[in-house]
């Protein structure tokens, strides 16, 4: 079937030649799509318009075969506006932070449909006005747990001691992704410092539904911390580096 028709949340628009736009789209039934928008950039063009960062669009795309990478978007229909149009620099930060994990880690190994439905939830969240470095943390986690790369949080790696507040420091491992308690740690050893209430933070945000990630307790150093292990873990699996990532960590939170 040369025509695809799905919905999609717009991740990113990049002008190409004069008059065009290639966008990059997370779409719920075919995952990461790249396509092109045929002049979009002329001052007639509807589809222009339609294509801010996290708007969410129903979508018609053509390609001539499977082989082709590059869709051609036929048409879009505005479904729901940028929360990011008229928005304060926390909330472009965050947004685009949002955007950049789905376009990274959607590449991965996941469930196509889950990793929308948290998307989607995500957006709602911006434009409720959720803390913000709480909802990048959060969002984070989850898809990193639906893409199977989130790191085995959940007792010592080496003497499987369980979290606890009387062993308050606790290592992880980033090459190969585990945690280990300061007994275990080995002198020389790559790993970072974090507090077992981090641990439990993160525990709860790779396990529980995205939603109920946003009402447990925290604060900002758990989400600091949480933030740097995930990069990392996604880094080494993944090889990428988040560009969006320094302004998650400069957000002041009490
Ligand atoms: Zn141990």
């Amino acid at each position: 079937m040369p025509y695809l028709n799905d919905e999609a949340v717009v991740l990113n628009s990049l002008r190409s030649r004069e008059k065009d736009k290639v966008t990059v789209l997370m779409t719920r039934n075919h995952g990461l799509v790249r396509a092109v928008a045929r002049r979009a950039f002329s001052p007639t063009s509807r589809l222009g318009t339609a294509l801010e960062m996290l708007s969410t669009l129903k979508v018609q795309l053509f390609r001539r075969s499977e082989s082709q990478e590059l869709f051609t978007l036929c048409q879009a229909v505005l479904i729901e506006r940028s929360p990011l149009l008229e928005a304060d620099y926390e909330t472009l930060s965050c947004g685009s932070f949002l955007a950049e994990v789905i376009s990274v880690v959607a590449t991965a190994e996941h469930d196509e449909s889950e990793l929308f439905r948290i998307l989607a939830q995500a957006q709602v969240a911006l434009a409720q006005g959720v803390e913000r470095q709480l909802l990048a943390v959060a969002f984070f986690a989850s898809v990193t747990a639906i893409a199977g790369i989130a790191p085995q949080v959940g007792a010592c790696c080496r003497c499987a001691r369980e979290i606890s507040e009387e062993c308050g420091e606790w290592f992880f491992l980033p090459v190969s992704g585990n945690f280990c308690c300061a007994a275990c740690v080995l002198a020389g050893e790559s790993a970072m410092r974090l507090s077992a209430e981090t641990l439990r933070w993160l525990e709860h945000a790779l396990q529980a539904p995205f939603q109920d990630c946003l009402r447990y307790p925290h604060h900002s150093g758990c989400l600091l911390e949480s933030a740097k292990v995930l990069s990392e873990q996604v880094q080494s699996h993944l090889g990428v580096k988040f560009r969006t990532l320094p302004y998650i960590v400069e957000m002041h939170n009490s």
